[in-house]
């Protein structure tokens, strides 16, 4: 077998970046773990930001977003009993989209399968060679054959626990990484949101995020110890406490049957560069975000944007330099989203600090409150920095 993009994981960056070279008339093959069925349910990430909604629509996977998912015009922070309203479409002009990855997932895995273009889900034993050395390969068994597929290049989209990051040479890569003392506990429920928008909330309690998926879902969150026992958090427990950290005046938490429950750890975490050789690291592969500022797909979608966009210019117009500058040009844009999904972060959790330090963040939040050039700069980040 042979290809000129092999794509390792199926998952919003390996589906979009397929997406976007078979647009430019460039082949690739994918090759993902798991069965189709599982990646379409798998409920992970939901905000996107604006120009990855305009993305999906300049690719042709537009249509059902823009039926079904929530355009949002803002967001509020709710602190001190007190609601703040940060109205992203006055600030930048843009808003944000409300729409479930699973069903990115899906629409970019129709998109793929109607276009014949090979994805082969169910592959064991996934294994990367030969790409510091001019002759990139992929091993891997799929309907229990050995195969072996012969690439250009290759993409490691597949994730934080893939294959691809730990195949690199040793020494080769430096990581940075911030461990927080703190998850957050997260639950999907059959109940209409209790709010039009997200809300995000500091309490004494701890942080909770109010959000939705569609207007009979409720995704919602609240901050938990780092090595909380889920067992300890019966459904009572979760509504109770989602009812004081969200409490405000007018607000009642609509409730509903509990249909997915689990515990998220918080870390950032970035490898440098992203690229060896032929290989080149894409999304989670490289990057993890907390996800307080909604940044996990929204950076992996940026990362298949340029990538495809150097894989266009070396293809078509013979120019490497694109290829050559991928890390630099990913990891300039990263690290912001880094700093802004570190900063919310900080802001929003309360981690037992000290008094001075906890009034630090509550002057943060007063300022960000009071200042149109402080909502404009959060704005700014949340719908999504240029891709
Ligand atoms: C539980 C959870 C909740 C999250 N919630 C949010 C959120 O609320 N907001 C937010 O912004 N972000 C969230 N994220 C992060 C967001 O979902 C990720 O950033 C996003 O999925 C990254 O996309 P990706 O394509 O880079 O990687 P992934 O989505 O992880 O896709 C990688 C793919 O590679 C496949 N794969 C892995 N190993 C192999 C292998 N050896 N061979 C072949 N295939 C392989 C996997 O099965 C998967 O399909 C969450 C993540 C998790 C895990």
């Amino acid at each position: 077998m042979r290809t000129q993009v092999g794509i390792i994981g199926a998952g919003p960056s390996g589906l979009m970046l397929a997406q976007l070279l078979r647009q430019v008339g460039i082949e690739s093959v994918i090759i993902e773990q798991r069965s189709r069925p599982y990646i379409e349910n798998r409920i992970r990430a939901g905000v996107l930001e604006y120009e990855v909604a305009q993305l999906l629509r300049q690719s042709g996977v537009g249509a059902r977003m823009d039926k079904i998912g929530l355009p949002h015009g803002g967001t509020s922070l709710l602190f001190g009993g007190e609601m703040h309203r940060i109205d992203f479409r006055d600030l930048t002009g843009k808003e944000v989209m409300v729409y479930s990855q699973h069903e990115v997932v899906r629409d970019l895995v129709a998109a793929r399968v109607e276009s014949g273009a090979p994805l082969l889900f169910e592959c064991s034993d996934v294994a990367v060679e030969g790409f510091a050395s001019g002759d990139a390969k992929i091993h891997f068994v799929h309907d229990g054959r050995a195969e072996t597929l012969h690439c250009d290049f290759i993409a490691g989209c597949d994730g934080f626990h893939g294959v691809c990051r730990p195949s690199m040479p040793d020494g080769h890569l430096t990581f940075f990484d911030r461990v927080y003392p703190f998850s957050w506990l997260g639950i999907l429920a059959d109940a209409p949101p209790s709010a039009e928008e997200l809300i995000y909330a500091n309490h004494e309690n701890g942080f909770a995020l109010l959000s939705m998926r569609s207007p009979t879902v409720s995704r919602l969150y609240i901050q938990c110890d780092a090595d909380e026992d889920l067992a300890e958090w019966p459904d009572h427990r979760i509504w109770e406490e989602l009812d004081t950290r969200l409490q405000h005046p007018g607000f009642h938490l609509n409730t509903g049957k509990i249909t997915q429950k689990g515990i998220t750890p918080m870390r950032s975490f970035v490898t440098e560069p992203m690229q060896c050789g032929a290989l080149f690291l894409v999304g989670d592969a490289a990057h993890i975000v907390p996800p307080t500022g909604a940044k996990g797909l929204n950076s992996a979608m940026a990362d298949a944007v340029a990538l495809s966009r150097a894989l266009e210019l070396h293809y078509a117009h013979k120019n490497h330099d694109g290829l050559e500058n991928y890390s630099k040009h990913c990891l300039r844009r990263i690290w912001k989203v880094q700093r802004f999904s570190w900063w919310m972060t900080t802001m929003l959790h309360r981690s037992g600090e000290d008094g001075f330090s906890h009034r630090l963040q509550l002057a943060e939040l007063d300022y960000v409150a009071s200042s149109r050039t402080a909502r404009k700069s959060l704005a700014e980040n949340y719908v999504g920095l240029p891709l």
